[in-house]
């Protein structure tokens, strides 16, 4: 199998080992380098017998950069375990049979290209041993940066903006062991129907010292209006740095950003459109990385909304407001729940901009939503917030899935249909095993897989109100 890092997970005179590198169908040799009571781990020394599914990754630091985990598994493969690790975990955590999976597990939707698909990459900037400033991915479970000449899952802007910054004298790099220097992370943001490219520059300070601005001056006019034209069928086309963004995070520890934001050239927001909606993503705000899957995604999670035109829709978790206006198109009411201000602010802006008068945001903890016959924008002073009774719920938690009163307020709400989407199999299935002891049955899981190449997996799932339960 593989673990939660991409490690594969072997078998030795009983023992069971986690080993860096192995993938499953692999016979290898390896070195123990830690040892518990019944398992251990290990790393490859050898690979005596490869695996039907192993490949030569694309990428030469692939097994060095922590961004990729997998990439040495066909692409094929990977999709394949993807889908039988969420049907695991529905088994295993979720305590759904054999049968019923065998019934509602539908073939994982997977990219027919898997490269030059991410929109966003985070790259922490800090030194070699030469002192030259270096930007890359962290090595995995470490935070030692690994640089390369490209990276195969973004679009090429990226390597036009890494070698601006790292080219710059200006740039003074961010030392993660003694808290001193400037630039921590670059973020960089890229449209795919569009030419925005937005880059967010992560600075060590509270505000725009004299450091920063000097720092930041110098910057700006390297990286302002640099364009990158990929002509590929699958990438970013023509993309433009339109945009450049400074955000202030002076903690100690590995939150990539700060709380504040100042836009030090061009637009505040990027513009994106998923189907025929558009959308301005700010800086702080969640946006789906996989543009051409997110489109699928979302048509998945539409399709099983099932709506007329009638209902009232809750989409919970709702960043910029995405998924709800995505269902806006076929519904009376939508109403967004999301922790994020500026994301609300971004689902309000984006509401009006695709001219919706049926949608409304509000900023609050979807742990503290309730069902109230008059929809409040504003949480209480206990922090909850009234909604409308709903239709159709829509869930999009992060990996750490719903909380748990929020489960107790769906079963409340009792509406006809859940469509629940997951970036993490596990929390899913505990959440559905709630959801389907009290009156609702799993009618329908698609895997989609919006992370090539890594271990993570995106599933959305359709539960329907089980009329044979007499409750309440
Ligand atoms: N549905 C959106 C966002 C999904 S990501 C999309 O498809 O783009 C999950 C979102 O949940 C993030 O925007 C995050 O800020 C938000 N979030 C995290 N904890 C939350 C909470 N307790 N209450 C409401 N939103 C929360």
């Amino acid at each position: 199998d593989i673990g939660s890092s991409g490690e594969g997970i072997g078998h030795f005179e009983g023992m069971t080992y986690f080993v860096n590198g192995a993938i499953p169908g692999d016979i290898v040799r390896a070195g123990i380098t830690k040892l518990k009571k019944t398992y251990g781990y290990a790393r490859v020394i050898e690979i005596e017998s490869p695996s039907e599914d192993r490949v030569e990754p694309v990428c030469p630091v692939a097994g060095r950069c922590g961004g990729c985990q997998i990439m040495q598994m066909d692409y094929e493969a990977q999709l394949g375990w993807k889908a039988s690790s969420v049907r695991e975990k529905l088994s295993r955590i979720g305590g759904f049979s054999d049968e019923k999976l065998d019934e509602m597990m539908k073939p994982i939707i997977g990219m027919e290209v898997p490269y030059q698909f991410r929109n966003k990459a985070q790259y922490p900037v800090g030194s070699d041993r030469d002192g030259n400033t270096i930007m890359g991915f962290f090595a995995g479970h470490s935070h030692r940066i690994v640089t390369s000449e490209k990276c195969y899952l973004g679009g090429g802007i990226n390597e036009m903006i890494r070698g601006a910054v790292t080219g710059c004298d200006e740039v003074v790099p961010y030392n993660e062991e003694t808290h001193k220097g400037l630039l921590r992370h670059v973020m960089v943001r890229a449209s795919y129907h569009y030419e925005d490219v937005m880059v967010v520059l992560v600075v060590n300070a509270s505000g725009m010292t004299r450091d920063v601005r000097e720092m930041t001056e110098a910057l700006v006019p390297r990286l302002s209006g640099l364009s990158y034209n990929d002509d590929s069928e699958v990438g970013f086309g023509v993309s433009r740095v339109l945009s450049i963004v400074v955000n202030y995070n002076d903690r100690p520890g590995n939150v990539i950003m700060g709380e504040k934001c100042e836009t030090v050239y061009g637009e505040t927001y990027l513009r994106d459109r998923i189907g025929e909606v558009e959308f301005c993503v700010s800086a702080l705000s969640f946006f789906q990385v996989n543009p051409r899957q997110t489109k699928k995604l979302y048509d998945k999670a539409l399709e099983y909304a099932a709506l007329t035109g009638r209902e009232t829709v809750w989409d919970l978790y709702c960043g910029i407001g995405t998924i709800s206006l995505y269902m806006a198109r076929n519904a009376a009411l939508v109403y967004g729940v999301e922790v994020i201000e500026d994301a609300i602010s971004d689902a309000r802006r984006n509401a009006k901009s695709n001219g919706f008068n049926n949608a409304f945001f509000a900023v609050g903890d979807a742990g503290k939503v309730e069902v109230k016959d008059e929809w409040s924008e504003m949480p209480d002073a206990e922090g909850r917030l009234g909604l409308p009774r709903p239709d159709v719920i829509v869930v999009d938690p992060p990996r750490k899935g719903c909380d748990e009163k929020l489960i107790a307020t769906i079963l409340k709400a009792r509406p006809d249909r859940i469509v629940y989407v997951s970036c993490d199999p596990a929390t899913l299935a505990r959440d559905l095993k709630l959801l389907c002891a009290d009156g609702y049955d799993l009618a329908a899981v698609t895997p989609v897989d919006q992370f090539g190449h890594s271990v993570h997996c995106e599933t959305v799932c359709f539960l329907s109100k089980n009329y044979n339960i007499n409750y309440r």
